[in-house]
């Protein structure tokens, strides 16, 4: 095992957890066994409830011009330690080192969004009456909670934990259980920038312990980020215990080409969004509606696309278990008549047998009632759904149950404006493959890749992690009398 067993982080100690139960932590580049993982027990996480509720009274009370001072610091140490976090990344997600060097550069930003968090929660004052005045401030929830998923090792917890801790929560992480080590480092990076023992936890495990975060009574509020499924699951459990609660789920993202669409770019910029991150992102291209006669752009596709080499360019998907359900998509699309036309099934990259593996994969002529075209893949397989008009693509982009991101290619003004007013997603990209929002804009999908009101990150942030108190207040009794006196 290359990795010594992880351990929960409370109280600013990495502990054991109470349970010997453990699930084996192994790279999905090549098999290699990297730690193990402890199943945590509810004692667990009530230990960690008890060391953030102990830690709130200061933390909260400290300023926020001071504490963001410990995320400036933490910005440093991440630049510092971005070598070494890429490749934790790399090796226990999959991803390429350069997409993992993209994601701690992503940390970084979305730690840089929250030092400038005092310039944005000033709260507002306003005399409302002669010698009355009204006054808003946002004051903290106390003890959070964010569950994340396997995708982003590092940037899903990075969306909340910055912006909840410097808004003045203290917060427990259940990191995802595949890909638990990234978080240790950065429990590491956060004590060495200062913050306080207590403010920052981590209980690692699965079920058991999302149950457990749901049902807890010390808790306010939970985040979540991961599959739709469990999504629902998560946002019906902790709303019916009365806790705040927004849920991200999963995605099925089109992107419609219009014949007029600049070929080079739109079939890089297709093939970037399918395949990066082995096409395990939420905002990743999944299905392409082709209106009208686009072949030469679908031709330049499968060329971009026999760039894309497993094991170089191309990163592992998480583990056997998905590799075998995406070829299966694959298999019943191709046995239901579309067209293969680039095929990454069985790929297997020398040296690295015991990885897994699927190389980028080009469908062609997949149609609406297709599981395919129908279900998230989480893996790099674009199917291609052809249509007749703009209309007809946005009747199948509006019929997917989920609404992460869509995207339009065009050179036509006016027929871009018409998808961003008729598609129904919360991200909308024009010529741009991945319309990630970058910060301050907040990131968040609709329909069932979203439940709960508001955003994850950027402004939309600071309403979730944050409550307002009214004041109303008047130290003038000679001030004129009138109803509100
Ligand atoms: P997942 O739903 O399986 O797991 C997410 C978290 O929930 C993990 O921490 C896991 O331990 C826990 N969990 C798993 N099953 C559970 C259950 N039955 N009850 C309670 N908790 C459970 O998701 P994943 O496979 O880790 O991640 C991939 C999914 O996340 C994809 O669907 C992807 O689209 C989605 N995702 C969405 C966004 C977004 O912004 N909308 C971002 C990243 C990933």
């Amino acid at each position: 095992m290359k990795y010594a067993p992880i351990a929960n982080y409370i109280n600013g100690q990495f502990v054991p957890a109470s349970t010997s139960q453990t699930m084996n932590v192994v790279s999905p580049l090549d098999g290699t066994l990297l730690s193990t993982v402890p199943m945590s027990a509810s004692t667990d996480l009530d230990a960690a409830v008890a060391a953030a509720k102990a830690a709130f009274p200061i933390w909260s009370k400290t300023t926020i011009k001071e504490r963001v001072q410990v995320f400036f610091k933490y910005k440093y140490l991440l630049e510092q330690h971005l070598k070494e976090l890429a490749l934790l990344c790399s090796e226990e997600n999959g991803k390429t080192y350069s997409e993992s060097v993209a994601e701690i550069e992503k940390c970084i930003e979305l730690t840089e969004f929250a030092t400038s968090l005092p310039q944005l929660v000033t709260g507002e004052v306003l005399e409302v009456s002669r010698g009355v005045e009204c006054r808003t401030e946002h004051v903290p929830l106390g003890v959070v909670a964010s569950i994340v998923p396997f995708n982003f090792p590092a940037m899903v917890p990075n969306w909340t934990l910055p912006n909840a801790i410097a808004l003045g929560n203290c917060m427990i992480m259940k990191p995802s259980e595949k890909v638990p080590l990234c978080c240790g480092k950065i429990a590491e990076l956060l004590k060495e920038a200062g913050l306080p023992d207590g403010v920052f936890n981590i209980v690692h495990g699965d079920v058991a312990i999302v149950n457990a975060i749901c049902d807890h009574p010390g808790i306010e509020a939970v985040s979540f980020v991961g599959s739709t499924k469990v999504a629902k699951i998560v946002y019906q459990r902790a709303t019916q215990n009365l806790k705040r609660c927004l849920a991200l789920g999963g995605a099925k993202n089109h992107l419609i080409v219009l014949p007029d669409a600049k070929t080079d770019m739109t079939a890089q910029n297709i093939i970037a969004s399918m395949s990066g991150c082995a096409g395990q992102r939420c905002m990743a291209a999944s299905a392409m509606v082709a209106v009208g006669n686009v072949d030469h752009i679908v031709e330049k596709i499968c060329d971009e696309a026999r760039k894309v080499v497993a094991g170089q360019n191309l990163g592992a998907v998480i583990n056997h278990e998905s590799k075998t359900r995406i070829e299966q998509y694959i298999t019943e699309a191709e046995q239901q008549g579309a067209k293969i036309l680039v095929d990454g099934r069985k790929v297997v990259v020398t040296g690295k047998e015991a990885g897994s593996y699927v190389g980028p994969t080009v469908i062609d002529y997949v149609t609406p009632d297709m599981a395919i075209a129908k279900e998230e893949i989480f893996g790099p397989v674009i199917s291609i759904i052809r249509t007749n008009t703009l209309d007809e693509a946005i009747t199948i982009e509006n019929a997917n149950p989920y609404g992460n991101a869509a995207s339009v290619f065009t050179q036509n003004g006016g027929m871009a404006r018409y998808v961003i007013d008729r598609a129904s997603a919360g991200m909308i990209g024009v010529n741009v493959g991945v319309p990630v929002p970058r910060e301050p804009f907040s990131f968040g999908g609709w329909n069932e890749s979203k439940f709960g009101v508001g955003d994850i990150t950027g402004k939309s942030s600071i309403e979730f992690w944050t409550k307002l108190k009214k004041s109303t207040t008047k130290w003038n009794p000679e001030a004129g009398v009138n109803w509100m006196s």
